[in-house]
């Protein structure tokens, strides 16, 4: 291959991608602000990942221990009221191990990874691809998360909606349990850090939650917060090829967010193949990226768009509650809609 790819953020999208070039002998630099092992906030149970990527990455070894999630128990109200079967289980596995294999993955297929870099994002050179992750936005809203030992899960999978805020408790790695939620931000409320996420739950109508998480053994250097979380589409033009998050965050009560981060990577390999070889010009290859994951993620991104407010606002969630306890809420359609 005549060409090189910089690849900007080292999380799911860029690291996913760079895997899927090394396999194909390209010559990939993925830039990494942070390090690994880390901390994320995110509810840590991959929805919606087809056989077909995980292939084309190379992410079977990587994922062949992780955790195969295959109900969901969603609590209106503080009361459990709905189990559903996915039709494909969920994947449960930490950022913390996820991020660290796939690192050291790409190492291992010969990618070279700049930790601790952080690239000047007003540079758009050919050949450059940017992963790096959720644009900051308003109105704001702010995730929290924390690993817990102690909490046992009545069902896989628990999902409990509160008054602007939904929260997903998923079991991952040495018997932990994730706890991690979307709030709307309260700018009037204060509480230090490790007792912001209880705050957060209580204010949300979510005491029960609370109280079971005042009883469980916290693991404190896994607390982390993201605030500015915004759910706007990413660039449809300019110069700049963005995938995953940076190309659009999908609202995380889907849990499909990390799919298709590696979904859009695989999306793109193949155009970015075609460049590197000098077949393409940077300009087509863009535009063709652009066009398959407008093709891919535009109905999905819509739907979950206009779901997002029946998750979070008390009106919407009683009705979505009463559907559910009533049977009559195509959840299984809307599994496909969403993934
Ligand atoms: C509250 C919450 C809960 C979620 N729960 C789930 C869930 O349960 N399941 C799911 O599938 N998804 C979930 N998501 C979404 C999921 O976390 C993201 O979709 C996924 O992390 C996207 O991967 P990415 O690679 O695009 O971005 P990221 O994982 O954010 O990686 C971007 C990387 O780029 C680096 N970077 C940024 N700027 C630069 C720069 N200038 N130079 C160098 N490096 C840079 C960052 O350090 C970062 O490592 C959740 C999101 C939120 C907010």
């Amino acid at each position: 291959m005549t060409r090189s790819i910089e690849i900007v953020g080292g999380g799911l999208a860029g690291l996913g991608l760079g895997l899927g070039l090394r396999r194909a002998g390209a010559d990939v630099t993925v830039f990494e602000a942070g390090s690994y092992p880390r901390h994320r906030v995110c509810g840590e149970f991959i929805s919606g990942l087809g056989e077909t990527t995980i292939a084309r990455l190379g992410l079977q070894p990587l994922l062949a221990d992780a955790q195969r999630l295959d109900e969901v128990e969603w609590y209106f109200g503080g009361r459990p009221t709905r189990r559903q079967r996915l039709p494909r289980p969920a994947l449960a596995v930490s950022r913390y191990v996820l991020d660290a294999r796939m690192a050291e993955a790409f190492t291992a297929a010969g990618g070279r990874l700049r930790t601790a870099t952080r690239v000047e994002m007003g540079e758009t050179p050919e050949g450059r691809v940017f992963a790096t992750g959720r644009r900051r936005a308003s109105p704001a809203w702010l995730g929290l998360k924390l690993h817990a030992r102690g909490l046992p899960l009545t069902r896989a999978l628990e999902f409990h909606l509160g008054d602007g805020a939904y929260v997903g408790l998923c079991p991952v790695e040495e018997g932990r349990t994730n706890v991690c939620g979307l709030f709307r931000q309260r700018p009037d409320l204060a509480a230090p850090r490790e007792t912001v996420l209880a705050a957060y739950l209580r204010a949300a109508g979510l005491g029960a939650l609370a109280a079971r998480l005042d009883t469980a053994e916290v693991c404190p250097e896994s607390r982390c917060a993201v605030a500015g979380v915004g759910f706007d589409r990413g660039a449809t033009t300019g110069e700049r090829m963005s995938l995953g998050d940076a190309f659009a965050l999908i609202p995380p009560f889907t849990g499909n967010g990390m799919a298709m981060a590696l979904q859009s990577a695989e999306l793109a390999i193949d155009p970015l193949l075609a460049w590197a070889r000098g077949e393409s010009r940077w300009a087509d290859t863009l535009r063709l990226v652009r066009r398959r994951l407008r093709r891919r993620f535009g109905c999905r991104l819509a739907a979950a768009e206009l779901l997002h407010p029946f998750l979070h606002e008390p009106p919407r969630q009683r009705w979505l509650a009463a559907t559910a306890r009533a049977g009559i809420l195509p959840l299984q359609p809307l599994y496909h809609l969403l993934h």
